[in-house]
């Protein structure tokens, strides 16, 4: 632009994946927003939003893509992985199964996306964390380094580690690009 302040040097896309119902919604709208959305979402279509960053003196726009529930019938499909230099891979810490599909999602990411993608292992719901844990950190620890992935527990909830677990990949990314 004329003054210089919205130059951006790249465009970074990253994809949100993981089972229905574990937060990938709520992330996207935390780390773009800042924002919980307590009401339901409208879930037509793919959607993405945007977070301009700053990296290495390097402005960065991180365009993070939803899957707007087509996850739900297995539909998410190779478009929505065209381009993409990341994905936030997300299970929820009180749900078992969402764990377990992982190996599944991980599967779908090498068939479909960039070999060089950059993955982050996500265990979202970390408020509840107690109690309802069903996912004992150290089976997400051993997960993410077999599979070579990045991983943090976050809240899209408290807001714990959202912000950080995006840049840390999109530094990531930008460390393989750049
Ligand atoms: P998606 O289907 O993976 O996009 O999941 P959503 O973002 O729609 O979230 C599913 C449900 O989990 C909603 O009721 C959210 O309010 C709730 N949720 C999402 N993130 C968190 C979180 O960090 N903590 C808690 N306690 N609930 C969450």
């Amino acid at each position: 632009g004329e003054n210089g302040h919205d130059r951006i040097d790249y465009v970074f896309k990253v994809v949100v994946i993981g089972d229905s119902a574990v937060g990938k919604t709520q992330l996207l709208s935390r780390f773009a927003k800042n924002e919980f959305r307590f009401d339901s979402k409208s879930t037509i279509g793919v959607e993405f939003q945007t977070r301009t960053v700053s990296i290495a003196g390097r402005v960065i726009k991180a365009q993070i893509w939803d899957t707007a529930g087509q996850e739900r019938y297995r539909a998410v499909t190779s478009a929505y992985y065209r381009g993409a230099l990341g994905a936030m891979l997300v299970y929820d810490i009180t749900k078992r199964q969402s764990f377990d599909h992982l190996a599944k999602w991980v599967e779908e990411l090498r068939a479909h996306a960039n070999h060089s993608i950059v993955i982050m292992l996500i265990g979202n719901k970390a408020d509840l964390a107690g109690d309802m844990r069903a996912v004992p950190m150290e089976n997400a620890v051993d997960f993410a380094q077999d599979q070579g992935l990045f991983f943090s527990e976050t809240s899209a909830l408290s807001g714990d580690n959202v912000d950080a677990a995006f840049l840390r990949l999109l530094e990531e990314i930008y460390g393989v690009i750049a």
